[in-house]
């Protein structure tokens, strides 16, 4: 954990490189509930569904003072020194007190031990993907980079803010929701399998976006023997619901479910170090695309 929470500093040292210097800043303190979200998933095909209840706005600014004295180091031997003019927010989804959210063995002990937590694998990659594409040059935003769950009407304002500071930048701003799909309630081991994008319904820039990320799993997951799945019922690769977190950003924002936490084999894969680096590479891979795709 140690060497986990050394990751977090370090890439919190890189967060706001651009964007710290908010002028109208509020000192008061976030008072908002603590309210988890959901996790009730009785059924095969369904994805592990954040409450979309929690809509009140929240009026507060986080508190960013620490983050105002932290520096940008030069490396002059980075050929990717040039900034993009994209920011990437990364929301590592739920806390480490939501309850459920983990493989059967971490939940309720059923064999086989196979150790795994939504919020702490999230987290990881999440900070593994935060250095990968600062080294690319993206501005990154890390939304939730406490421990605890954070609300999502919170995340989604903490989102926005940076996407209106970005857009007074001239600059522009996509959001990633990274999650860890289950079949089940942690009681049993399931069968479902396979990594998918998810949006809000309708077509809109953010199915360009899901697009390019699900071709990305595809060619990362399939050579190494994993699956992806699909709804291909509209047009396109993925599904569709009303999550939060593609709801309220005021930018292209997509949900990754990153495989099945309570699928033997995919748990066993997304502990291995390939696993990690896969679901990092899928997602640097496809925002990429994207990025490129829409010539920003
Ligand atoms: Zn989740």
């Amino acid at each position: 954990m140690n060497q986990f929470f050394k990751e977090i500093w370090w890439v919190l040292r890189f967060l706001f490189y651009l964007l710290t210097t908010k002028p109208n800043k509020s000192a008061t303190p976030d008072m908002e509930e603590s309210v988890n979200d959901g996790h009730d998933i009785n059924e095969m095909e369904d994805p592990d569904t954040d409450d979309l209840n929690d809509m009140e706005d929240p009026d507060t600014d986080p508190d960013t003072d620490d983050l105002d004295d932290m520096e940008e180091p030069v490396d002059e031997n980075n050929e990717y020194n040039k900034m993009r003019n994209v920011v990437i927010c990364l929301d590592n989804g739920h806390g480490e007190e939501t309850p459920g959210k983990g493989s059967p063995w971490s939940i309720y002990k059923v064999p086989p031990e196979i150790p795994f937590k939504e919020y702490l694998y999230c987290r990881e990659i999440v900070s593994r993907l935060a250095q990968v594409l600062h080294k690319e040059g993206y501005p990154i935003f890390i939304v939730t980079p406490e421990l605890e769950d954070i609300t999502l009407a919170e995340r989604g304002r903490r989102i926005n803010e940076i996407v209106a500071d970005a857009k007074a930048k001239g600059m522009r701003t996509i959001s990633i929701s990274i999650h860890n799909n289950a079949a089940g309630d942690g009681h049993e081991w399931k069968k479902a399998y396979g990594w998918s994008v998810w949006t809000t319904r309708g077509k809109t820039t953010s199915d360009k976006l899901a697009q390019c990320l699900y071709d990305a799993a595809k060619d990362v997951l399939i050579p190494l023997g994993q699956k992806t799945r699909q709804d291909t019922t509209d047009g396109d690769a993925d599904y569709e619901s009303n999550f939060a977190m593609c709801r309220i950003p005021n930018c292209p924002a997509v949900l990754t479910e990153n495989m099945f936490q309570d699928c033997i084999d995919e748990v066993k894969f997304l502990n291995t170090e390939e696993g990690k680096n896969a679901i990092v590479e899928i997602h640097r891979r496809g925002i990429n695309k994207f990025i490129e795709m829409m010539g920003w």
